[in-house]
């Protein structure tokens, strides 16, 4: 096999073959007949999570799966592998919507659950908040299914790819609802941390970008939720920032000013377009108790003129605590601050783990979709339910046939 690389070409795959079975039936004959297997999403994550060395890679991209709605409209069942820019078309299509997506709308929706991708809003939790159900081919090549009330939802829901291979995912939705977002640019950190709780409630989704090691933040993008296309007057000037008057970048990211459906606003980014610094670049991302916030913020403005020579940009968000046992933002309201790095590569891991001893007093917990350097004790500390979650990957996965490097570092 030609070698595979993820998205950003930080590393290319060390599996040795890749399937892409076109029916469940296929699909189930793949995976009872591997000796380690692995599924791949969109490759999007900068970590080795979908690898699977020596063996084979599962692509479900043409199992040919198709939606459908529950007669009261309350979830949505969909295909794993289907992009969120496919999920959200679908579901507009049908007058329906998610709570919240991320800034992306590429990745699967099986990728991103499973890494526990989240967007922002003080009252939006992580996407895999919103799973109902899923459906997975296990390592004997079985459909099993785990129902909302199922005691194992809250370890599958941020699975990391270690419980099988996800096909179906059912989702919580609501009616279809409007958007309208603006960027605000520049202003003191000072002004940001005095307002931070006010500026982070100012709307349903809030994105502040920054870097560390200068004197103004670089932007704030307010995402309001709204009843109908019929626009809201937002001020021209808020905490001493100017509204961006056009676009951002045209071609690359969604909408300013005009309302729009939740599916062309809420994620950052349009589909098709290249996205962030287009693959050129690296990213890392740790969660702490919102409590901290200032803290952890001043700590990383500490170190920033070590942090900043590599930094494309920074992105701050918040996120609702959750139930779901490997969850960034498990039983604890959260802050979560996203590093995007120039594809420095040995200069960004030489600084993980400076970063992740500078946030240490806030128990940091890291993105599962991206570079990190813990190690099992710092995980265990952080992750309470660490070791439930793989007492049920020893139920699902008995002979570890799903197990690879990236999860091994999780075990005692
Ligand atoms: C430009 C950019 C912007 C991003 N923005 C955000 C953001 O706003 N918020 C955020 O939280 N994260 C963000 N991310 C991170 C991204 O959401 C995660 O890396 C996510 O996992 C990518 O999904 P994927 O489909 O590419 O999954 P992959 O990288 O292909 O796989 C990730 C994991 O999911 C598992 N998996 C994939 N498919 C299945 C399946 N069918 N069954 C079981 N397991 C499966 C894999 O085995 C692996 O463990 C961003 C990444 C990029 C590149």
């Amino acid at each position: 096999m030609a070698p595979l690389a993820n998205w950003s070409e930080n590393f290319e795959f060390e599996a040795t073959s890749v399937e892409q079975p076109s029916s469940m039936e296929q699909l189930q004959e793949v995976v009872a007949s591997a000796t380690m297997a692995k599924a791949i999403g969109t490759r999007h994550s900068f970590n080795r999570s979908a690898d699977s060395p020596g063996g084979t890679l599962i692509d479900c991209s043409e199992l040919g799966l198709e939606m459908s709605v529950a007669a009261d409209s309350q979830t949505a069942t969909i295909p794993a592998r289907w992009s969120y820019s496919k999920t959200v078309a679908e579901l507009e299509a049908r007058g329906l919507a998610l709570k919240n997506l991320g800034s992306l709308p590429h990745i699967s929706v099986a990728g991103a659950t499973a890494t526990a991708t989240h967007g922002s809003g003080d009252t939006n939790q992580i996407l895999s908040a919103e799973i109902a159900g899923v459906e997975l081919v296990d390592a004997a090549g079985e459909i099993r299914t785990a129902e909302a009330n199922s005691a194992d939802l809250p370890a599958l829901a941020v699975g990391l790819g270690a419980f099988g291979i996800f096909t179906r995912i059912t989702l919580d939705v609501q009616p279809s609802y409007f958007v309208q977002q603006d960027y605000y640019r520049n202003t003191p950190w000072e002004t940001f941390i005095d307002n931070f709780d006010e500026i982070m409630a100012s709307a349903y989704s809030v994105n502040f970008h920054t870097k560390f090691d200068v004197p103004n933040v670089t932007g704030i993008w307010r995402k309001h939720r709204l009843p109908s296309a019929k626009a809201i007057e937002v001020p021209d000037e808020l905490w001493g920032m100017h509204k961006v008057q056009g676009q951002l970048e045209a071609g690359k990211h969604t909408t300013l000013h005009e309302p729009g459906p939740w599916s062309e606003r809420l994620a950052h980014f349009i589909p098709g377009g290249a996205p962030s610094a287009g693959g050129d670049e690296l990213q890392s991302e740790y969660f702490v108790d919102r409590r901290h916030s200032i803290d952890a913020l001043n700590a990383l403005r500490a170190m920033g003129d070590q942090i900043d020579p590599h930094l494309h940009g920074s992105e701050i968000r918040t996120v609702a605590a959750d139930d779901i046992w490997l969850s960034p933002a498990y039983k604890r309201e959260t802050l979560s601050i996203g590093f995007t790095w120039k594809k420095h590569i040995d200069e960004v891991h030489a600084l993980l783990t400076p970063i992740e001893e500078a946030l240490a007093p806030f128990e940091p917990r890291p993105h599962w979709g991206k570079l990190f350097d813990f190690g099992r004790a710092d995980l265990a500390a952080r992750f309470p339910k660490l070791d439930d979650f793989l007492v049920v990957v020893d139920r699902y996965d008995p002979n570890g046939k799903f197990n690879n490097p990236y999860l091994q570092r999780l075990r005692p």
